[in-house]
C-alpha cells in the first residue's frame, strides 16, 4: 500500500503570494494514496526538513512529493532529508510550483489550480518510483586545463599547488593568452608582462604541471572522475626537448615576411620563430605555410645552423591519450572581425586601429618598441580619437548585443597612457555611456577626465573618413546637442570581444552547452557560476562571459577549488537513474549507441529460448551504468521502445501525462 506525503512550500512570498499554498495542501489530501499533506514557509530550512523527517517516520511514508522550487535548487537537500529519515532518496519527487507556476502567473486562482495539477502529477510519478542505489566510480587524480591564458594558468597553478597533476593544453605555440599582448593593465597600471610572465615560468617549473603547447583536444570520452581525452600535438617541426631557444634560426631564416600574429599583424616575422621573448615553452616553431623548405623544397638553412639539431622537417602530428578526473575550460576570446562596420573605415585606413593593436604599439616589446607612431607614415599622432562600443551593445544584428565589459576601462587606460607619455597629444573619447563598476574603477575613469584632461564626448560616431590625408571622425555630441567632426591622426576602435571560435568544438566534445553568443553556459548563473551543466567540467575566464583580469583570476581560482574538492575524493557516487534495455524487445539495431554522447552502450551476443527447446543468439544492447549519464537520448531514439530510464520510465511519464489530463 502506497503511503505518500506531500509538503507544500511557501518559499516566503515567492510561491505564497501567487499560489494559495494552504488550499493546495488541503486539496491534495484527498488524492488516492496521500496520507499526509502540509504547508510550511521554508521547506528547505532546518525546521522544514525536520517536518519532512518527522512525517516520514510518524506516518510510515513510502514516498514523498515536495511542492517547491526547481529540483536544480533543492532536490539533493530533500533527498538527503528523506534518507536521514530512513526513506530511499529516490522515493522523493519535486513539483516545481515556483519557476513553473508562481513566478510566471499573476492570477491566484489559475496559479493555485495549476499548482494542484503539478503536485498531482508528481504524486502519479512517485507512486511508480522504485528505490534505487547509487553506485561508485573511482576518481582519476589528474586535471586537464584547456587554454593557457591567465585563466588556465591560474587554475593550473592552484590545482598543482594542492598536490594534483595538471596538464595545460594550449593551441598556440606558447601559453600566456591575450594578457601577454597587453602593455599596462588597469586598474593599477602595472606592466602586464611583469605580472604574467612569472606565473608562466611557475607553470613551466612546477613539478605537477605539464604544458602541452601547440596542441588541441581531439576527443573526449567518459564522465566526471574518469574522462579519457585524446590530444593532438601539432607538428612544430622543432624538437621541444632539444631546442634551447637561442634564436639563431630566426636570424638566419630568409623567409621574413610572415605576418606577426602576436603583434596583431602590425609587423612581420620569420617562418621559424618564437612568438615572443618570454614565450613558454621558449621553443621555436615553423610556420609551414610560409617556410621555403615546405613551399619549394629548397632552403633548410635553419637546420644547418641549429647547433643542437632540433629542427625536424619530417615531424608529424602525434597523439597522446590521458585520463582525467576533471576538466577546466579556459579558451578565452578574440576581438570581433570588423567587416560589418565599414563606417569606421578600418579596412581602408591604416591609421584606424583596434584597441588590441594599440596595446602592441604602446608596448616596449611591440613593433615600434613602445613609441606611438601612426602605422601609415611612422609619424607621431597629435590627435587621437577613441570610439567605444564598436560592435558591443549592438542590437542591429551587425555586432554583439552584449556589453563587452572591459572596453570602458581599457579605453580610459589607453587615454591616460597616451596623455602621460605624450602630453602634447589631444585625446577624445566617443562613448554611449561609461560603465565602470568595480573597486577603484570609477575613480580610474574620473582620473582620465579630471587629471589627464581627456575629452569625453557622449555620443555615437556616424562615420570616419579620409579628407586630404586627415582622418575625420564625425559624430554626435548629445550633451551639447550638436554634430561634431574631429580631425584626427589616429582612430582607435574599442572592438567588441567574442568567444574564441574553437570553443564550439570544445563544447561539443565535452557536451557542455553554449549560449546564443557562443559563451559557455554555467550550471546556475548565481549559485554554480563556475560549473558547466556537464559534471566534472568547469569554466574559467572569458570563455564563460566578458571579464577583466581580476575577475578572470577569481573565477579560475574558484574553478580550481571545485576541481580540488573533486580530486581529493577517492570515489564518486554515480547516478542510479541510468538507461536499462529490455533485452526481449531489443533488436540490436545500434540506433541507441549512435546517439549516446558518452559511449555507454555496447552490444552483446546473447542466447535466448525461442520455444520447442530451441535457442537463438541475438545481438542486444547493454548499458554500462558507470558511464551512462541518464540523459535519456537513447530511450527516445529506440524504435522498438526497448530502452527505458530508471526513475524516468515511459510508464512513469505516461502516468504524469494522465494526471495532467485528469479533470
Ligand atoms: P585568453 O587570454 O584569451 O586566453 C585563452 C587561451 O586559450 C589562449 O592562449 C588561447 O590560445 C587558448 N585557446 C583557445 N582555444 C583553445 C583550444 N580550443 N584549445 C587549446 N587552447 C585554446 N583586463 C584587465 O584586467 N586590465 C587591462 O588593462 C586589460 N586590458 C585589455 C585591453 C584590451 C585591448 C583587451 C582586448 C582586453 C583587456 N583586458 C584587460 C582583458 C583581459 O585581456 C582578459 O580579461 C584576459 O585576457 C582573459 O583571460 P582568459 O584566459 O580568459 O582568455
Ligand atoms: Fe636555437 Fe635550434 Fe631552437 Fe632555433 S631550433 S632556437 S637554432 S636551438
Ligand atoms: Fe626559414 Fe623554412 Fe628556411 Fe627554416 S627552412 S630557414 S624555417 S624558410
Amino acid at each position: 500500500m502506497q503511503r505518500i506525503g506531500v509538503f507544500i512550500c511557501w518559499c516566503g512570498s515567492n510561491i505564497a503570494a501567487t499560489v494559495d499554498v494552504k488550499r493546495v495542501a488541503e486539496t491534495i489530501k484527498s488524492e488516492p494514496g496521500v496520507v499526509f499533506a502540509e504547508n510550511y514557509q521554508y521547506m528547505c530550512s532546518e525546521n522544514g526538513q525536520q517536518l519532512i523527517k518527522q512525517a516520514i517516520r510518524e506516518h510510515n511514508l513510502t514516498g514523498i512529493v515536495v511542492g517547491a522550487c526547481s529540483p536544480r535548487m533543492h532536490e539533493v537537500t530533500f533527498r538527503k532529508a528523506a534518507e536521514e529519515a530512513g526513506l530511499n532518496p529516490y522515493m522523493v519527487e519535486i513539483a516545481n510550483i515556483r519557476e513553473h507556476c508562481s513566478w510566471i502567473h499573476k492570477d491566484m486562482e489559475e496559479a493555485t489550480e495549476k499548482a494542484v495539477i503539478l503536485v498531482r502529477t508528481a504524486i502519479a510519478k512517485v507512486k511508480l518510483n522504485a528505490p534505487l542505489t547509487a553506485g561508485e566510480s573511482p576518481v582519476t587524480k589528474r586535471a586537464l586545463v584547456i587554454g593557457g591564458g591567465i585563466a588556465g594558468i591560474q587554475a593550473a597553478l592552484d590545482i598543482a599547488e594542492a598536490g594534483f597533476k595538471v596538464d595545460i593544453v594550449e593551441k598556440n605555440a606558447t601559453i600566456g593568452g591575450r594578457m601577454a599582448q597587453l602593455d599596462k593593465t588597469f586598474p593599477t597600471l602595472d606592466c602586464s608582462a611583469c605580472i604574467l610572465t612569472p606565473k608562466m615560468v611557475d607553470c613551466a617549473q612546477h613539478e605537477n604541471i605539464d604544458i602541452l603547447s601547440y596542441s588541441e583536444v581531439e576527443d573526449v570520452k567518459g564522465f566526471v572522475g574518469n574522462f579519457h581525452v585524446k590530444i593532438r600535438r601539432k607538428a612544430r617541426y622543432v624538437d621541444e626537448t632539444k631546442c634551447t631557444g637561442c634564436k639563431l634560426c630566426m636570424e638566419k631564416c630568409p623567409s621574413k615576411k610572415g605576418l606577426n600574429e602576436f603583434n596583431m599583424n602590425l609587423n612581420t616575422r620569420t617562418a621559424i620563430h618564437i612568438p615572443f621573448a618570454q614565450a613558454i615553452p621558449n621553443v621555436a616553431v615553423i610556420d609551414s605555410t610560409q617556410c621555403l623548405k615546405f613551399k619549394t623544397g629548397k632552403c633548410g638553412i635553419c637546420q644547418k645552423f641549429c647547433e643542437v639539431g632540433a629542427i625536424d622537417f619530417t615531424q608529424q602530428d602525434t597523439f597522446v591519450e590521458r585520463q582525467y578526473g576533471a576538466i577546466v575550460v579556459a579558451t578565452g576570446f578574440k576581438p570581433i572581425a570588423l567587416d560589418n562596420f565599414n563606417e569606421f573605415g578600418y579596412a581602408d585606413n591604416k591609421d584606424v586601429i583596434t584597441s588590441l593593436e594599440l596595446e602592441r604599439l604602446m608596448n616596449a616589446a611591440g613593433p615600434t618598441n613602445g613609441v606611438l607612431l601612426r602605422p601609415s607614415d611612422g609619424q607621431h599622432p597629435h590627435v587621437v580619437t577613441f570610439i567605444q562600443c564598436v560592435g558591443s551593445r549592438d542590437t542591429s544584428g551587425c555586432g554583439k548585443p552584449y556589453c563587452s565589459k572591459i572596453c570602458c576601462m581599457y579605453t580610459a587606460k589607453h587615454a591616460m597612457m597616451i596623455r602621460e607619455k605624450y602630453p602634447d597629444t589631444e585625446v577624445h573619447v566617443f562613448y554611449i555611456d561609461v560603465r565602470t563598476p568595480g573597486k577603484n574603477y570609477d575613480e580610474f575613469h574620473r582620473r582620465a577626465v579630471e587629471q589627464y584632461g581627456v575629452d569625453y564626448i557622449k555620443g555615437m560616431v556616424g562615420k570616419v573618413y579620409n579628407e586630404n590625408g586627415k582622418l575625420m571622425v564625425q559624430g554626435a555630441n548629445l550633451i551639447d546637442n550638436e554634430q561634431v567632426t574631429i580631425e584626427s591622426d589616429l582612430v582607435v576602435l574599442a572592438t567588441a570581444i567574442e568567444p574564441e571560435p574553437s570553443v564550439r568544438k570544445v563544447a561539443t566534445l565535452l557536451t557542455a552547452s553554449i549560449d546564443t553568443n557562443n559563451f559557455l553556459t554555467e550550471s546556475h548563473a548565481k549559485l554554480r557560476p563556475v560549473e558547466s551543466p556537464t559534471a566534472g567540467v568547469y569554466l574559467a575566464g572569458v570563455c564563460q562571459g566578458p571579464k577583466d583580469i581580476p575577475e578572470t583570476v577569481s573565477q579560475a581560482s574558484a574553478c580550481a577549488a571545485k576541481v580540488i574538492g573533486l580530486l581529493v575524493k577517492d570515489k564518486l557516487k554515480t547516478n542510479p537513474c541510468v538507461a536499462m534495455p529490455d533485452e526481449m524487445m531489443c533488436n540490436g539495431c545500434s540506433q541507441c549507441a549512435n546517439v549516446c554522447a558518452y559511449g555507454a552502450i555496447t552490444y552483446l551476443d546473447k542466447e535466448f529460448r525461442i520455444g520447442g527447446g530451441k535457442t537463438e543468439i541475438r545481438r542486444v544492447a547493454s548499458v554500462n551504468p558507470a558511464v551512462c549519464q541518464g540523459c535519456g537520448a537513447c530511450t527516445v531514439t529506440c524504435p522498438s521502445g526497448a530502452m527505458d530510464l530508471k526513475g524516468f520510465s515511459s510508464k512513469q511519464i505516461m502516468s504524469e501525462v494522465d494526471a495532467i489530463c485528469k479533470k
